[in-house]
């Protein structure tokens, strides 16, 4: 199986438009939005939701009340202030360490898997599989909940014989992205030229290194600062990152989203559309199935 992985080191460098103009043009492939704190792919991939599975992670402390006698160790054991004057445990504040649960001696304390998040599986109007994935407010289990979503994409690319995966990977470099990135064929960085997205890009190429992961760039709003574009071609070159494209700035990419379509969808005749079809070939021609 090859899963690409479509990355950046941070919000808002035009990720998701790449991911899916890429979708559109990548055929016999299974997709996935593993960004689980905020999915926004389906707005642009129309998909149906098939399944829905529930998600449940952590570990939160209960009281039972017929065995509780009161005697309040709990409440001194507990440095979170989980618990309340009449024994109730807040399950925000309870973070799972089972302090309560080894000193209650009337072995009252339990221990609940909460529901963290919904997987939903989904069928794109090309009848190709999507994955995402919704954390409910608050929860931090994002990571395990992409490693759901993924197995999940996995799963139905096998069971329809299909030999690609194309990724949407979280913003930053944090514990959803490590879940996102591990084990797939190729990181594609999608960066712009400005300091901080040459910043961004140094962290994430780092992060691909670090798992002996090929990674690729596509340079967005390349035509906006040149001698940005130099540094980051010059980084690359210097790292072993082929620049798969060069995507000039094109407002027509808001209006495409804003109408729930990729832009080589919307403007298929736009040099961005263009740029967007020659990676995708690129990408086919070496993940050939
Ligand atoms: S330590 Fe056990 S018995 Fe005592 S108040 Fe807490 S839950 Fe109740
Ligand atoms: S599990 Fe830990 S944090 Fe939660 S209520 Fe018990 S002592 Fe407090």
């Amino acid at each position: 199986m090859k899963e690409i992985v479509v990355v950046s080191g941070k919000g808002g460098t035009g990720k998701t438009s790449v991911v899916a103009s890429l979708a559109c043009l990548i055929d016999r492939k299974a997709m996935v939005d593993c960004d689980v704190d905020a999915a926004n792919l389906a707005l642009v991939l129309n998909p149906r939701i098939i399944e829905e599975k529930e998600f449940a992670a952590g570990k939160k402390a209960r009281i039972i009340n017929e065995k509780c006698t009161d005697c309040g160790i709990c409440r001194d054991m507990c440095r979170f202030d989980a618990i309340s004057e009449d024994f109730i445990i807040d399950p925000v504040s309870c973070e799972g360490c089972g302090a309560c649960f080894f000193y209650c001696p009337a072995s009252a304390v339990e221990f609940e898997t909460p529901l963290a998040g919904h997987c939903y599986i989904c069928d794109t109007p090309a009848g190709e599989p999507f994955v995402y994935a919704e954390l409910l407010p608050g929860e931090e289990n994002s990571g395990k909940l992409v490693t759901m979503v993924r197995t999940e994409a996995r799963e139905r690319a096998e069971s329809m014989g299909l030999s690609r995966i194309l990724i949407d990977g979280p913003p930053g470099i944090g514990c959803p992205v490590i879940s996102s990135i591990t084990g797939t064929s190729l990181a594609l960085i999608v960066t712009e030229p400005t300091a901080s997205g040459i910043h961004d890009l140094e962290r994430i190429a780092q992060l691909a290194r670090h798992f002996s992961l090929p990674a690729a760039v596509i340079i967005n709003k390349s035509d906006i600062n040149p001698a940005c574009t130099e540094s980051i071609e010059q980084y690359c070159n210097a790292n072993n990152m082929p620049v798969l494209g060069r995507l000039p700035y094109e407002k027509a990419i808001s209006e495409a989203q804003r109408q729930g379509k990729a832009v080589v969808e919307y403007a298929p005749d736009l040099p961005v559309s263009k740029a967007l079809r020659e990676i995708s070939e690129q990408i086919i021609s070496i993940y050939k199935e």
